[in-house]
């Protein structure tokens, strides 16, 4: 079974949107990333589909912590963002501490890593990929976790535009490294990692990305705002 995890960012502008799009995205193997404000409205209709985060944290005023979330229904939280990376300064040593504390409150991370366009053209791609995960599990000493490979340049580009993309066996052969690296270091959790891709995924691609067996899944952002985009997808990978 391949899952797909929905990144709907800071999407949609209101709770009766976010409603409207969690009940058309509720099927199985699914999990569903609000914006934190939404999770509680979203989680109230889910059946099948679980629920997620997009965040955590741990400093304290205007923060939302592990217990907080788990108290309202979440099971997987979205951790070291492409985003979050970029905009909040999250090092890798933060995101080692924040999966380290969604792993004590039992909640799932979805450990994104990947590298730039200008470390993809240094040629530094595996590096900092490498770097990311094992910093990432440093402090980890049991519990499920999912690795998201997610190439920043590939995340949400106009394909349509013939804007770049990763293809799908490049990414392949990064999933099946960042897999090498987590049963070379850290041999105890391997079998406990789901290995998912991330960037531009929808229905004209889903297929092709997770055709490979140790790919587990998408992490899907832009795709999953629409909920009969979403349910298409979901219905062709499984
Ligand atoms: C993301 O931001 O995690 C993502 C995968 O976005 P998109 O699917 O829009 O590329």
């Amino acid at each position: 079974m391949k899952i797909l995890i929905a990144n709907w960012k800071m999407h949609p502008d209101n709770i009766n949107e976010a409603i409207n799009l969690a009940k058309g995205s509720d099927f199985e193997n699914v999990i569903i990333c609000p914006p934190t404000s939404f999770i509680q409205g979203a989680g109230e209709v889910l059946t099948r589909a679980g629920l997620g985060a997009q965040n955590l944290e741990f400093s304290g005023t205007g923060d939302v912590d592990a217990k907080e979330l788990k108290s309202l229904g979440v099971t997987h939280v979205i951790i070291g963002h492409s985003d979050r990376r970029k905009n909040h300064n999250e090092t890798n040593e933060i995101v080692a501490k924040k999966v380290s504390l969604a792993l004590s409150e039992g909640l799932v991370p979805v450990i994104c890593v990947g590298e730039t366009k200008e470390e993809r053209d240094a040629g530094k791609k595996m590096e900092v990929v490498n770097d990311q995960v094992v910093k990432a599990l440093s402090e980890v000493k049991g519990g499920r976790v999912i690795l998201a490979y997610e190439p920043v340049w590939s995340i949400s580009t106009n394909i349509a535009d013939g804007e770049e993309v990763i293809t799908p066996e490049e990414a392949y052969e990064v999933i099946l490294f960042i897999k090498q690296i987590v049963e070379e270091v850290y041999q105890n959790l391997s079998r406990n990692v789901i290995y998912v891709y991330g960037g531009s995924v929808n229905s004209e691609n889903v297929k092709e990305f997770l055709e490979f067996k140790e790919v587990g899944g998408a992490l899907v952002g832009s795709a999953s705002l629409s909920s009969s985009e979403f349910s298409k997808m979901i219905k062709l990978i499984n």
